[in-house]
């Protein structure tokens, strides 16, 4: 059972330190735990941040209200596995109320499989401000690797997550993280992970070869024993796979309205994302009136791998 942490905001020494800066005050990044109980074999945060501590939930509402009366149309919220947080769907939900104030979008990043129960699902579908976009690393698609990584899941319950997640949310874009090259990936563990990527073909993902990080359990106990050649070569491999994904993902945008926080604003263009976390450029615009923190309709006519491309409506 999960331990309760009552922690006052002065024992979370230097937590704010994971708050990466935010651009403008529309969007804004608000951590709410740290630290991480998971021990994933490649992983040095539980040495170096410890175990997970999760900020009062009364602390976390009163910063987000601020946040939302000095502008904030779009909170992150922030942590290690996020969703771990002890009363992650009580926080979720009393967020979501800020709607009426302002609030439009409500992220968080980085979710873990373990811990996202079918009432996070729920609750996800039903409350306003949520984005349909879920950031959901499986690194590895086989179960021994998952094993030997310490994921405490397997390729068969994610699979499960994820389908339980777009029944819920119809059009939710998914990313997620891999790993290749990890210790004693075989060619088949790897075809398994490109056999789940094609699968539950995901919006986009994070990809990174193996390499060892000193300190941590594989380090010491497991062998880093594919060539730095054959790592190369299945990055390469499922980065093809993704793109692929991606661009037919993104086509499925083409012609309908997307709903776009403007973020950035050149002599050229608008950019911004959509709720679905989706790169929008915007080409025909008053070039005249600043446009960074409105949110307009976009409706998209042309798409790339990464980004979609469309007119202000
Ligand atoms: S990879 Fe994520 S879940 Fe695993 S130990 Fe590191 S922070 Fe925790």
């Amino acid at each position: 059972m999960r331990p309760k942490w009552r922690l006052c905001e002065t024992d979370l020494d230097g937590y704010f330190e994971i708050a990466p800066k935010t651009s403008n005050k529309y969007q804004v990044s608000v951590p709410i735990m740290t630290g991480c109980d998971k021990f994933c074999t490649y992983c040095i945060v539980p040495y170096a941040r410890g175990r997970e501590k999760s900020r009062p939930l009364n602390g976390i509402v009163a910063e987000c209200k601020k946040l939302v009366k000095a502008g904030a149309k779009e909170i992150t919220l922030l942590g290690q596995t996020v969703n771990s947080y002890s009363t992650f769907v009580k926080l979720l939900c009393e967020i979501d109320k800020l709607h009426s104030k302002g609030l439009n979008r409500l992220r968080f990043m980085s979710a873990h499989p373990k811990d996202f129960s079918d009432d996070l699902i729920k609750t996800l579908s039903r409350l306003k401000t949520i984005c349909p976009y879920i950031h959901l690393p499986v690194q590895s698609g086989s179960n021994s690797c998952l094993r030997r990584m310490n994921r405490p899941y397997t390729r068969e319950k994610y699979i499960e997550i994820i389908k339980k997640i777009r029944k819920a949310i119809p059009n939710c874009a998914i990313s997620t993280d891999i790993i290749v090259g990890f210790c004693g990936e075989t060619e088949k563990e790897f075809k398994d992970s490109c056999a789940l990527y094609e699968e539950l073909h995901f919006d986009m993902a994070y990809l990174s070869q193996y390499s060892t990080r000193k300190g941590t359990f594989a380090a010491k106990k497991l062998k880093d024993d594919v060539p730095k050649k054959i790592k190369a070569e299945r990055w390469h491999y499922l980065n093809q796979v993704l793109k692929k994904h991606s661009l037919a993902c993104n086509k499925k945008y083409i012609g309908q309205t997307v709903e776009v926080l403007i973020e950035k604003q050149t002599a050229k263009e608008l950019i911004g994302r959509s709720r679905e976390y989706k790169e929008v450029h915007i080409r025909e615009f008053d070039k005249k009136k600043k446009w960074i923190g409105e949110i307009i309709k976009v409706k998209v006519e042309n798409v790339r791998e990464w980004e979609l491309y469309g007119d202000k409506l």
